[in-house]
């Protein structure tokens, strides 16, 4: 099953993902990973893509499109389906993953519409916090780690990503209604779009994947 994971910033699609991946047994790919990998590693791409980061801006198309399109060539083989997280976010980027579908004769199963509100989605970036080794995603009040400041599952320390800084989500949010927005009527054109309630706790929102996916299956 490859499905693709649409959303406001904190509408909880890395959360999603990330519960989901081992259940589901898919590849989780993470536009917004696998960049700032990059970007920690300084190579010549996360040199060239960081100012566009840190401004709250977006990577352009070709750079991720590259990406996505290295990832799914390496793993397709193996057949266990993607969950894309962050990707497309623009429609040339929903184009462009059509066509790289295409190309590896995988198709698509779906769009999940993430809908949250703009209050719910701020109080989640602003306490946000994730693991400097693995990843893994706290919030401060919401998802507490069990050890204040330590990741429960790597012991690993957990940090506040840049952008997650009140100047730089409302850029973030401007270019997710401008650029990534119509992806929805992308997906709707389609008949591809299935919408849930994403202000819901993380439990409920996984449950409503859950229940979407086993009405596919009957
Ligand atoms: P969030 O969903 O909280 O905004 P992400 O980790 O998905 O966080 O993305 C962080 C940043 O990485 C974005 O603000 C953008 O600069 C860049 N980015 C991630 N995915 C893409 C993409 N598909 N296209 C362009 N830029 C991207
Ligand atoms: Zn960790």
């Amino acid at each position: 099953m490859n499905i693709v994971l649409l959303g406001a910033p904190g509408a909880g699609k890395g959360t999603l993902a990330g519960a989901l991946k081992d259940q589901l047994g898919v590849h989780h790919i993470s536009t917004g990973d696998l960049i700032r990998l990059e970007i920690k590693g300084g190579t010549a791409i996360g040199l060239e893509i960081k100012r566009y980061v840190e401004s709250g801006g977006l990577v352009p198309d070709e750079v991720v499109t590259r990406m996505i399109e290295g990832k799914i060539k390496a793993t397709v083989a193996d057949k266990k389906g993607y969950m894309f997280d962050g990707f497309p976010r623009t429609t040339a980027q929903a184009k462009e993953l059509d066509r790289i579908m295409q190309e590896n004769k995988i198709e698509l199963g779906f769009a999940l519409y993430m809908e949250a509100s703009m209050d719910v989605v701020l109080k989640r970036l602003t306490g946000r916090r994730v693991c400097k080794a693995c990843g893994a995603l706290y919030h401060l009040t919401n998802m507490p780690s069990k050890k204040a400041g330590i990741c429960d599952t790597c012991g690993g320390d957990l940090y506040q990503r840049a952008d997650d800084n009140e100047e730089t989500i409302r850029k973030r949010m401007s270019v997710y209604n401008e650029s990534t927005r119509p992806i929805i009527d992308y997906y709707k054109a389609q008949g591809k779009l299935k919408a849930i309630n994403a202000d819901n706790g993380a439990d409920d929102v996984k449950g409503a994947l859950l229940k979407i996916l086993n009405e596919k299956k009957s």
